[in-house]
């Protein structure tokens, strides 16, 4: 029905006739000025994402309920990964004593060696680990076309470990920070 087609073009919050957007959860038309949009970088270590989480965009009331109480813990995650202690599989000697009780975390498709840790020991943090051992790391050429990219993944197992055992310039932000 055409009516029906310019009300649903009402803002639900200003009721702006200009609602060219619509809430990615309620649905409901809303205008340029009242969506939230996220940021590129919401998310972006979280593995399997629900979808809710990847809409274009949100009326205030689905973002401030649904969205930002989950974006507030993702970032307190990603904080706590920036202090996960990274150990590679090379220094197996050091990390003998750490027992392997959590499965194996994986990514692939990293931008870099950084971007892979980070993925990594957000997982490691998901799993209310501190430490990842065992930590492989590998860059392979793609060619894509007349382009030549590298493609990171890599491998790690997530620990607990006593951390004021250990000097704290080996964990992840003091790595990333000497790059
Ligand atoms: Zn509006
Ligand atoms: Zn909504």
């Amino acid at each position: 029905m055409v009516l029906g087609w310019f009300m649903s073009l009402e803002c639900k919050q200003c009721q702006s006739k200009k609602a060219y957007l619509e809430c990615g959860i309620c649905k409901e038309s809303i205008c340029k000025k009242c969506a939230v949009f996220l940021d590129a970088e919401a998310f972006l270590y979280m593995q399997d994402t629900p979808p809710f989480l990847t809409q274009d965009c949100y009326c205030y009331t689905c973002f401030s309920e649904k969205v930002q109480p989950l974006l507030n813990s993702y970032y307190e995650d990603v904080e706590k990964t920036k202090e996960v202690y990274v150990f590679y599989r090379t220094q197996g000697k050091e990390t003998s004593q750490y027992k392997r009780t959590f499965p194996q975390v994986t990514t692939d498709n990293a931008l870099d060696e950084q971007d892979t840790l980070m993925r990594l020991a957000y997982l490691a943090v998901r799993n209310n680990c501190n430490a990842l051992v065992d930590v492989n790391v590998q860059a392979k050429k793609i060619r894509d076309h007349a382009y030549q990219t590298m493609r990171w993944s890599g491998v790690g197992n997530p620990v607990q470990i006593d951390a004021d055992r250990l000097d704290r310039a080996e964990n992840l932000r003091r790595f990333l920070q000497s790059r």
